[in-house]
């Protein structure tokens, strides 16, 4: 069985990365949606809002092979811990490289058998980032296109608020 974690801070999630976990998805026995605790990034949404809208937007486009989880710490750790296989990440333009391509050299040098696979972004989400979204929303803007139907109510009523 090859899992697949696909890690990030999903503050958040996206169509972007919605995109990234439905491909993936499909390439592996089990994909699993890590969202990380970064203490030095300032997020929105707590962990477990965060958990709680990957769950809905999973649960809502039926992929079953799915598994939302966290993890504070060295993604290495959980990586381990799971007897994982592969980590994915998006790719949504060479800015986005330098900084992954990075990341993954330093897993694989905690971790020889740690193998990252990119899966570039579809056009239309080069541009797609939580940050932007939360800048729109925060200002009553709307993000109806940046994020999937079934929790857009909850982001801009949560980031109105904000
Ligand atoms: P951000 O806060 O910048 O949106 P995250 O830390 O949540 O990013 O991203 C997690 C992973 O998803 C990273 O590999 C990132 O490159 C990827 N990703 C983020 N947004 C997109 C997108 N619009 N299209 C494809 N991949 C994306």
């Amino acid at each position: 069985m090859k899992l697949a974690i696909y890690p990030g801070s999903f503050d958040p999630v996206t169509y972007g990365h919605l995109e990234i976990i439905s491909r993936a998805s499909k390439l592996f026995d089990k994909l699993v949606v890590l969202v990380s605790v970064n203490p030095s990034k300032p997020s929105a949404f707590s962990i477990e809002e965060r958990k709680q809208l990957l769950e809905e937007v999973v649960k809502a486009e039926g992929l079953t092979n799915v598994e939302i989880d966290s993890h504070e710490g060295l993604l290495i750790d959980y990586f381990n811990k799971r007897n994982a296989d592969v980590i994915v990440k998006g790719l949504r333009a060479l800015s986005d490289f330098e900084y992954e391509f990075q990341m993954a050299q330093a897993n694989r040098k905690l971790c020889y058998k740690a193998e990252t696979i990119f899966l570039t972004a579809k056009s239309e989400n080069t541009y797609l980032s939580s940050s932007m979204v939360k800048q729109i929303a925060m200002f009553g803007g709307d993000v109806s296109d940046f994020v999937p139907e079934c929790i857009l109510d909850r982001i801009t009523t949560r980031l109105k608020k904000d």
